[in-house]
């Protein structure tokens, strides 16, 4: 499998730490909000990048963290603490704030089967973790305390830039999002490891440190997180492009700094999902959510279809329209796959499946192409086999793009058919209804009801004159086990 690697710029073979195991970690949302579906199309497409590892046959370990503390409205730890600003827009605590995002977050992950990862850590539970790292780090020079707060000294480092070669006075004012700057810092890039003065008096999250009580900066959790679940020595790491600089960028420099060594191999950066003015924003605007999606009609299955039908590493333009296309595209290969019906004991072609589903692994193996995939489930529909055998490449392929492609024919052929059914009841009342307008066929009906009475009270006699004297009028009578229906010669 080829995966493009932001860390060295290249495309190159993916070759686990060790044979048949894959360690991933993901950057998790910052609950002091919903997500955007700009968020969510990072989470599909690193969903898409760990359910096909599975079906590669990987055990894949997927760990994530829930930023609940210490990330600042700038990434460069600057501004206010998104949480304390969440917390005061809605009259609640940071914790009650971070439970019920955190909560509306996996809700929105689940109607767009997002998978959980097998690991989910809040970044408030590991506060020994980062106190250790920090220590390290200070034992080892490459950290010093200035005025109250412990920083990362990035001057320390043989190389800093990892996934861009800027000029670092370019990036460092592209994070900056017009706040002041923090002159406790030896080097621009210098960032906080921990917290014990600040501007937030009322910070809601303290704990006690080597340093005073305060509170760990935003990347030292994405490094204490992973290496506490995952090791010393990591496969993936995944996040939105936004992520790399600083985020990422301070997490390999801290990491590798107190490991001593390298530590994670290959990082994948889902680019950005922009409206067409521009950059998606949760206060700006019309906030983009799944719920909008929901209100506005559109089945969430249509938005993961929607960014599976680009490449993760290029950037994907959001409007209405474009959503109205990916439905009437979803709905029409919903058809077609409901079209598909199997004849009464068809099997699979294991021949037909096998060269088939190629198309599928290599696409996918291309450096997690999902458009290419999306081709190739076209090309299912196409292929020259039976339907039992494509209905079966669409159900595996499903294990990775989870569109639910199989559910939903089930339930577009469960409302034709009950469409069909609500037609042919509608039909035979109206024809019931005119018969009985008609003075022979109502003495017919009151004729079989009699019967039918004198049956049940045993007057057999009563019963047989009656079919006689219907017989006598060219009416035969039929018994069946719904009750008895009528024939006029
Ligand atoms: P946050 O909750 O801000 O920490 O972001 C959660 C994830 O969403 C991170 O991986 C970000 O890099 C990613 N992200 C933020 N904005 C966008 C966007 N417009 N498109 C795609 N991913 C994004
Ligand atoms: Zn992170």
């Amino acid at each position: 499998m080829i995966l493009y690697n932001s860390a060295s710029h290249k495309r190159e073979e993916f070759i686990p730490n060790e044979p048949g195991k894959v360690s991933m970690y993901t950057c998790g949302p910052t609950v002091y909000h919903f997500a955007h579906i700009g968020n969510l199309r990072s989470y599909i497409m690193e969903d898409i990048l760990d359910r096909y590892l599975r079906y590669a046959g990987y055990d894949v370990t997927r760990v994530m963290n829930i930023t609940d503390v210490g990330h600042l409205s700038s990434d460069a730890d600057e501004g206010e603490d998104k949480m304390l600003k969440g917390a005061r827009r809605e009259h609640k605590t940071v914790m009650e704030i971070a439970a019920y995002y955190t909560d509306a977050f996996f809700a929105d992950c689940e109607k767009l089967h997002i998978r959980r990862p097998d690991i989910v850590q809040p970044a408030t539970g590991c506060i020994d973790e980062y106190i250790h790292i920090i220590e390290t780090l200070m034992e080892k020079g490459y950290a010093y305390f200035s005025n109250g707060n412990v920083y990362f000294d990035t001057s320390k480092l043989e190389k800093y830039y990892i996934f861009n070669e800027q000029d670092a006075e370019d990036l460092a004012v592209g994070v900056r999002e017009s706040v002041e700057e923090d002159t406790n810092k030896r080097n621009k890039n210098d960032f906080v490891l921990w917290f014990t003065k600040s501007k937030f008096e009322d910070q809601a999250l303290k704990w006690d440190s080597p340093w005073g009580v305060g509170y760990p900066g935003w990347h030292i959790e994405c490094s204490g997180i992973s290496m506490k679940y995952l090791g010393e020595h990591l496969d993936i790491h995944c996040g939105g492009i936004d992520n790399a600089f600083p985020h990422h960028t301070n997490e390999i420099a801290q990491s590798e700094s107190y490991l001593g060594h390298h530590w994670c191999n290959y990082w994948m950066h889902v680019l950005h999902l922009n409206t067409a003015d521009g950059k998606m924003s949760k206060s700006k605007g019309e906030f983009l959510t799944v719920s909008l999606l929901e209100e506005k009609g559109y089945d969430p299955m249509v938005y993961r279809f929607f960014c599976l039908q680009s490449h993760y590493r290029k950037a994907l333009v959001f409007s209405w329209e474009n959503m109205d296309n990916a439905r009437i595209a979803f709905d029409k290969l919903i058809a077609r796959i409901a079209s598909l019906k199997p004849a009464e004991g068809e099997t699979v072609d294991e021949a037909a499946f096998a060269e088939v589903r190629q198309g599928f692994v290599k696409a996918l193996d291309n450096d997690v192409n999902t458009s290419l995939a999306i081709t190739a489930l076209y090309d299912v529909l196409k292929a020259k086999t039976n339907d039992a055998t494509k209905l079966a490449l669409i159900a595996d392929y499903d294990r990775v793009l989870a569109l639910g492609l199989i559910d939903h024919a089930k339930a577009l052929n469960d409302k034709l058919a009950a469409e069909e059914a609500a037609k042919a009841a509608a039909k035979k009342a109206a024809e019931e209804a005119a018969a009985a307008a008609d003075p022979f066929v109502a003495e017919i009906l009151q004729l079989i009801e009699a019967r039918r009475a004198a049956k049940k009270a045993k007057d057999f006699a009563e019963a047989d004159r009656i079919r006689q004297y219907l017989a006598d009028k060219g009416v035969t009578l039929v018994d069946t086990k719904d009750g008895t229906t009528y024939k006029i010669d």
